[in-house]
């Protein structure tokens, strides 16, 4: 044995034994001194309280009006297998519900991005674009129902233009696109994101100059077992059905890889794309695809347990895409089951001290436990110039609209 064997090798293993020996000699003591044996406890009853002491800042308004590109006030009142199947809409909440929210918290306005299609799309556009302007815009979705029509391709472009005549200001397109729609709709075979039928659909979208909020796969957990080796296992094990695990579901990759030929192909049309890039668990991926496609910007909703986790790397990735980043929340109104969405004050004060602040190790959701993984979060405390293309500069100029 050489030296360099005995430092790692049995050197370590010394050093182990010795660490056995310590405990046993402890456990010994403790069993005479009548101290309880260690019992067990259900993760889901666990809610440490941490003990470090450190600066908090409570930030009650946003340092400049905010536009949340990502929220939904209404949806479908009727879905399948994941496909949505009706124009009508149902309401989550009043205007003034979020009015009373916005004015306390410096929102500007709010993008609903689930405003359906044909009548439904022009209700919700009446009940809230058109009844207090500027405050909130809504997108339209596509029309699932009539995929397997012949000569859907072309009704959904059309689709697009009347709903830009109904005051639609951009599309929506849910994961449904991927992992939900099928040949048959319900059934069948997944549609692939890059599948040709779309095409006139956002070629549309770019001759409108409307922007495409796209939401594809989901966190990258979502797609590995749910077992111990989970770092989402608990979000997981409540909602089993949220996991694209098996079955014949695409990989996260080959997800991404669609959605990236629907960028290279549609040039002109801009692509939102929704919950960091659908990648923030790889920074250096979402890196990577923003210096491939120029008509690329990226939404922060439900991603600032992500971000804030990686306080280094997200501060410098602000830096450079500082133009590129639109604050978004995915806010749900009464969405309680679901806090890290959850469309209330102390939501977005966990944003605004994200952004603000350099905090340490806080909450990423108003919640009791950790609802997306059990870890916490750093601010990363955003010069006010790039904090202000985030809040509003970068979304007002895809919306057209002035702050
Ligand atoms: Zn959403």
């Amino acid at each position: 044995m050489n030296r360099r064997q005995w430092l790692f090798g049995a050197g370590v293993g010394a050093v182990a034994g010795m660490a056995v020996q310590a405990s046993t000699a402890h456990s010994f003591a403790a069993e005479a001194k009548g101290v309880p044996k260690a019992k067990p406890l259900d993760i889901s009853q666990y809610e440490p309280k941490s003990m470090l002491q450190v600066h908090e800042s409570y930030v009650a308004q946003a340092k400049y009006p905010v536009i949340d590109i990502h929220t939904h006030i209404s949806g479908s009142v009727r879905s399948s297998n994941g496909v949505e199947l009706a124009a009508e809409r149902e309401y989550l909440g009043t205007p003034e519900e979020c009015l009373s929210v916005m004015d306390r918290k410096n929102i500007r306005a709010m993008v609903n991005l689930t405003g359906g299609y044909g009548k439904g799309l022009a209700d919700a556009v009446s009940k809230y674009d058109r009844a207090h302007p500027d405050r909130f815009f809504t997108f339209t979705e596509p029309s699932y129902e009539f995929f397997k029509d012949p000569n859907y391709p072309k009704i959904q472009a059309d689709a697009i233009e009347q709903a830009h005549k109904d005051g639609a200001r951009g599309l929506k397109i849910l994961k449904t696109l991927g992992l939900y729609l099928r040949e048959n709709i319900t059934s069948g075979k997944l549609v692939k994101i890059d599948d040709p039928r779309f095409d006139p659909m956002w070629e549309a979208c770019a001759a409108l100059n409307m922007p495409v909020a796209i939401h594809i796969s989901d966190p990258v957990a979502f797609f590995t077992p749910i077992d111990r080796f989970n770092e989402r296992f608990e979000e997981l094990n409540n909602h089993p059905d949220w996991s694209f695990y098996g079955g014949d579901f695409p990989s996260n990759a080959e997800l991404i890889e669609a959605r990236n030929r629907v960028f290279a192909r549609h040039p002109k049309t801009q692509f939102i794309t929704l919950h960091f890039g659908n990648f923030s668990e790889n920074l250096q991926n979402v890196s990577e695809n923003l210096n491939r496609f120029p008509n690329m910007t990226v939404d922060m909703a439900a991603r600032v347990g992500e971000l804030g986790r990686q306080p280094y790397t997200s501060k410098k990735f602000f830096d450079k895409y500082q133009d590129r980043i639109l604050f978004g929340t995915d806010a749900t109104l009464h969405g309680d089951a679901f806090p890290q969405q959850v469309f209330n004050d102390k939501l977005y004060e966990i944003y605004y001290r994200f952004l603000e602040t350099e905090d340490e190790y806080f909450d990423y959701a108003p919640a009791k436990i950790p609802p997306q993984g059990r870890w916490r979060i750093y601010g990363i405390n955003m010069p006010d110039q790039i904090v202000r293309k985030v809040y509003n500069e970068n979304a007002a100029r895809l919306l057209h609209i002035t702050v």
